[in-house]
């Protein structure tokens, strides 16, 4: 314990030492980055001070109205995680064994853990990011947020309360080999939001429904079509599948009335003809109707379709039973035969399951039964669009979306994110920060502020963008400047405040709209909140309603957008973070606003704006990338045009490129 305190010591220095220990940080996650991130945290000391050794309240339940006088922030280190352990975890997040599966991971993450450093404080949370109880106010209590997430909804939130909170965020991410680690400040560095994500890839209708090329393109049909058509929810839900532009509107619209007639077949469920009049209907009825639109097979091969009972008497034995066996057989590339008997047995399964306990279910590549009626399902659309057939195995990787998550890449992005946590500390100004007066935190976007902490070492303390491509031979790690923010964001050019409302009393709209005028001098201007425009100069029913209908605490209604809608120089928009207060918490019943006046600069002209566009291209150029920004931006633009034209022409000659997406990044696969 006491060697490796000065081995921390002697690598960092003894100021930045102290600041390590003092320091209060969040961690996001406890997952694959989010173990090893921890794991690094407590071997550097993070939050090791004593918990009586600065802090007097213990929780913090001070009236928020005494901002100013703010006790010291405890030193801890704060985790949370929603999750609880799976047996497929076991294979990179370390602080877990066998014995903790279906444990919370936060819990289990912070009992191992304490033992590599039992000085250091953590607080573990069982419980969602998009809790009320995480509001502003409660980010704004840390030095330093780690995020270490699956999922783009959790990451924009994390960013977005962040920025609100004014607490620089360590966003990081991997897929396979790759990682990738950002540091994010408002005002200073691009956040989460300046570029826009990668969506998920969604297949035209028509391919997965009509004209199939590739295995995943009947992959996509038995999960995304028939699964929930049987099973689950409509189509129309799905997010795999739209109408797009290249679609036949005609036949888009027959493809609707197949699927009312698959409904109707739903209806037989439990019954003993049930398969039969599933399979003759998609196997049969369908491809039939297919291949009687000639027009469609002039440059293609038309589908054979396929009869239950000949194949039923080609095989002469139980189908279910049969099936049974089969389906443990999960590497094996099964027969069309084989397929159909999977094919009952999962129908079968799947059946008792919805007659019995389940009403809807849904696909899960880690529900055997779904997995294995998927499966068989998709080979036997493979069989007859003359696709080849896959293994369980196989198909398992693919309608999974599953990029394999790798422990070294967790591990080396997780150091990566640490390393960088220390030149964000040695960058920020000494004093703590609850002890400052709370200020609107509009800071411009400007470079001018690229020396906090009087040293020139570039912004937020030498930080990098940093890539890591564990596959590559040349340079494993390469870096980026971090970009200024993009000023045309809309998540962080905005000015961010906080609005306190109360949860007894019922102040109306009408009184947030007098307090604006008040203290941020508006005159025309409109309200957003996430049930959409609430109050605009031509909207002023909803003026006698109580706010709280806008603002519950409810997850993810803790924002309340203010844009400026005059004709001359409008100014940037106001985000409120709402803060749901008890009355004894609230001194006056009103609403209040802090900081008490904002002043809101304007909005940048629109000609000068910069998309501070990172393609996550890879480039360890030591120079700033602002200055030429807008030239490399124009050359992406017209790169971008040329790929998209290319994939246009792609398309259409229906060549499509195979995408395997994850939860939170697009990976394309050519
Ligand atoms: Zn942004």
């Amino acid at each position: 314990m006491q060697r490796r305190d000065r081995g921390v010591a002697q690598s960092l220095g003894g100021p930045m030492t102290k600041r390590v220990k003092e320091s209060r940080v969040l961690l996001v996650g406890a997952g694959g980055i989010g173990c090893e991130v921890l794991k690094n945290l407590v071997c550097c000391g993070f939050g090791s001070l004593p918990r009586n050794g600065g802090a007097q309240n213990g929780t913090t339940s001070d009236t928020h109205t005494e901002q100013v006088a703010a006790p010291q922030r405890k030193p801890e280190i704060v985790v949370i995680d929603l999750d609880t352990i799976d047996l497929s975890n076991l294979n990179r997040q370390f602080l877990f064994r066998k014995q903790h599966i279906k444990k919370p991971k936060a819990f289990v993450a912070k009992e191992t853990a304490s033992q590599f450093n039992p000085s250091v404080n953590i607080d573990a949370h069982h419980a969602s990011i998009f809790d009320s109880q995480y509001n502003v106010e409660f980010f704004e209590g840390f030095d330093l947020v780690f995020n270490a997430l699956d999922n783009l909804a959790a990451r924009r939130h994390v960013n977005k309360m962040c920025l609100a909170a004014d607490v620089p965020l360590i966003e990081s991410g991997t897929t396979g080999f790759n990682g990738q680690v950002q540091a994010i400040k408002k005002g200073v560095t691009e956040c989460y939001d300046c570029n826009p994500k990668p969506v998920q890839k969604s297949f035209p209708i028509c391919t997965i429904r009509s004209t199939p090329s590739q295995p995943i393109h009947c992959i996509v049909w038995a999960k995304s079509y028939l699964f929930p058509e049987l099973f689950g929810t409509s189509e129309e839900d799905s997010a795999d599948v739209a109408v797009t532009e290249g679609d036949n509107a005609e036949e888009v619209a027959k493809l609707k009335m197949e699927a009312e007639a698959l409904k109707k077949i739903r209806k037989l469920m439990g019954k003993s003809e049930f398969a039969q009049a599933v399979f003759d209907k998609v196997f049969h009825d369908d491809i039939e109707r297919l291949r009687s639109m000639s027009g469609m097979w002039q440059s293609r091969k038309p589908p054979e379709s396929l009869r239950y009972e000949t194949l039923k008497s080609d095989i002469g034995a139980d189908l279910i039973t049969r099936g049974q066996t089969l389906c443990t057989q999960d590497q094996a590339t099964w027969s069309l035969h084989d397929n159909l008997s999977v094919f009952c047995y999962s129908l079968d399964a799947l059946s008792n399951r919805t007659r019995t306990r389940e009403n809807v279910i849904e696909f899960d590549k880690d529900d055997k039964d779904t997995l294995d009626f998927v499966t068989s399902a998709a080979n036997l659309r493979s069989h007859i669009f003359g696709i080849p057939l896959h293994s369980e195995w196989e198909i398992k990787q693919m309608a999974g979306n599953i990029i394999p998550a790798i422990a070294t890449s967790n591990a080396l992005t997780a150091s990566l994110c640490v390393l960088e946590a220390f030149k964000i500390m040695r960058s920020q100004p000494q004093e703590q920060k609850a002890l400052s007066k709370p200020t609107a935190n509009n800071h411009l976007p400007t470079t001018t502020q690229s020396n906090v902490g009087g040293k020139s070492e570039g912004i937020l303390g030498g930080s990098k963008m940093v890539f890591l491509n564990s596959r590559s031979t040349e340079r494993m790690i390469t870096t980026q400047n971090l970009a200024p923010p993009n000023p045309s964001c809309p998540v962080c050019s905005p000015v961010y405040a906080k609005l306190y409302v109360s949860k007894d009393i019922k102040a109306t709209l009408h009184e947030l709209v007098l307090l604006l005028k008040e203290k941020a001098g508006y005159d025309e201007f409109s309200i957003t909140s996430d049930v959409g425009v609430i109050y605009d100069p031509d909207l002023e029913d909803n003026l006698p309603k109580p706010l709280r209908d806008y603002a519950p605490e409810a997850q993810g209604h803790q924002f309340i957008t203010v844009t400026d809608e005059s004709d001359e120089q409008p100014k940037v928009d106001l985000v409120l973070s709402t803060v749901v207060l008890s009355d004894t918490e609230m001194e006056t019943s009103k609403l209040q606003i802090l900081p008490e006046q904002i002043s809101l600069p304007s909005k940048p002209v629109k000609a000068a704006v910069v998309d501070g566009e990172m393609d996550g291209e890879m480039n360890g150029d030591p120079e700033p990338v602002m200055a030429s920004s807008v030239g490399a931006k124009r050359k992406r633009d017209a790169e971008e045009e040329v790929t998209s034209a290319k994939k246009r022409a792609k398309a259409d000659g229906n060549d499509d490129e195979v995408f395997v997406v994850q939860d939170d990044e697009a990976i394309v696969l050519d």
